[in-house]
């Protein structure tokens, strides 16, 4: 993969092809699946990403005129270059409906230092930055936040800030949600900065308490796959503002703060207390049994029990797709194919619409059910997908 020594050299190099002289440094930072714990991070709930090997790398050097340099090898259009006391919000800016494009996610994050009151004297800078990414984008493995965290990371030493890995976070996210205008939560961004390799990352997002679980696929004779569906239905961004709608009705009718503080044990009650409003009831069923299948998967993991944890995984899809209503029929084609062919759980993973599943098989079975996927898509009449093992990665770091 090419987050190696060579993937740096290849930013490096990109970097003097642009800026004319060498960065400073590079890092990166990487994509994600989340194992378990869908939609449940804007509800204070558990989520359970890991990173994968796909990073986005950023090579940088800080400047001292104030200036941005922006330049990816992965888009068109040239160097974006702005001022940093310039920099607003997207849709303050009136950059109409494209979100101020590709460079609005990285200037969304100096913005967001410096709202935070980080850029003073020397962090006032600006810097020159090239990206370069394997992480595919629009696929739900969140190279937004990718690009997000290997800029704050980048800077956070540029700059010497002193930032932790949460922190860094929780300013990306902030860049994304009040200057690019995307409601994420903060899941995609905690797990780009703060994952663990050969580990899942449980983290409980009303506390902001991590905790690296140890998932070493390889050891156990598993592996976890990620089937891309390259497909992205539109009604993605419209659904996610309506399902976070849906949950914040639901936690007012049941007179909590957020929907993470419906206990399991009390669930029926609950449902009970907004009988009448299906949907909601749904919404809520799903919010409440995924937060609890989060806590079941750490059990199983904590007590070695690797496989058991399948058809968890499996529940959560169903979940998804029946209560959520958030799958579509290229990701219940993955975990129905995948379910057939002897896989040991499946489920979509991401905001759904489209995006990617995640299948877990014996290492042994991973050709035959991978062949398996493809061969449906093939036989509905899809594109075909992109299949890939998740081995659990390390979060941003410096590559040199
Ligand atoms: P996801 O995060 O699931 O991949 P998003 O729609 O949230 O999907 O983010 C994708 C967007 O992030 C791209 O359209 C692009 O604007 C930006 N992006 C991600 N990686 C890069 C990159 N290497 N270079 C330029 N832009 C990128
Ligand atoms: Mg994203």
């Amino acid at each position: 993969m090419s987050d190696s020594v060579s993937g740096a050299d290849r930013a490096a190099e990109g970097f003097r092809a642009v800026f004319g002289a060498g960065p400073e440094g590079v890092w990166a930072a990487p994509g994600r699946v989340n194992l378990i714990g869908e939609h449940t991070d804007y509800n204070d709930g558990f989520v359970m990403p890991l990173a994968l090997p796909h990073t986005c790398l950023a090579a940088a050097r800080a400047r001292t005129d104030g200036v941005l340099r922006l330049h990816s090898g992965d888009a068109s259009g040239g160097v974006v270059e702005l001022r940093v006391d310039g920099l607003a919000p997207v849709a303050e800016a009136g950059a109409g409906g494209d979100r101020g494009g590709w460079a609005a996610y990285p200037a969304g994050v100096v913005w967001a230092l410096r709202e935070a009151g980080l850029l003073s004297g020397a962090a006032a800078g600006g810097a020159d930055l090239h990206y370069t990414s394997t992480v595919p984008t629009g696929a739900g493995l969140s190279s937004s936040a990718a690009l997000e965290v290997v800029t704050a990371t980048a800077l956070n030493e540029l700059y010497g800030l002193g930032l932790e890995p949460l922190r860094i976070a929780q300013l990306c996210q902030r860049a994304e949600n009040d200057f690019v205008g995307v409601p994420c939560g903060i899941m995609d961004q905690t797990a780009s900065a703060c994952c663990a390799d050969g580990h899942a990352l449980f983290l409980d997002t009303r506390e902001l308490a991590l905790r690296q679980v140890p998932f070493d696929l390889a050891a156990e004779g598993l592996r976890l796959l990620v089937v891309d569906t390259r497909v992205k239905h539109e009604l993605g961004d419209g659904a996610y503002a309506n399902r976070r709608a849906a949950c914040e009705a639901g936690a007012r009718a049941l007179g909590v703060p957020a929907l993470r503080d419906v206990a399991y044990e009390r669930l029926e009650d609950a449902l009970a207390t907004l009988a009448g409003d299906e949907t909601l009831v749904r919404r809520v069923r799903h919010v409440v049994t995924e937060n609890r299948r989060v806590e079941e998967v750490i059990e199983r993991l904590d007590a070695g029990a690797t496989r058991s944890i399948g058809p968890i995984l499996t529940a959560g899809h169903a979940s998804c797709r029946d209560d959520f209503e958030i799958s579509c029929a290229e990701l219940d084609l993955v975990v129905e194919t995948a379910d057939a062919a002897g896989a040991l759980g499946a489920r979509m993973t991401g905001g759904g619409f489209g995006g990617s599943a995640i299948v877990l098989v014996e290492e042994a079975d991973a050709e035959s059910v991978g062949k398996a996927v493809t061969e449906a898509f093939a036989a509905a009449g899809y594109r075909a997908p992109r299949i890939f093992p998740a081995v659990p990665s390390a979060g941003a770091r410096r590559l040199a």
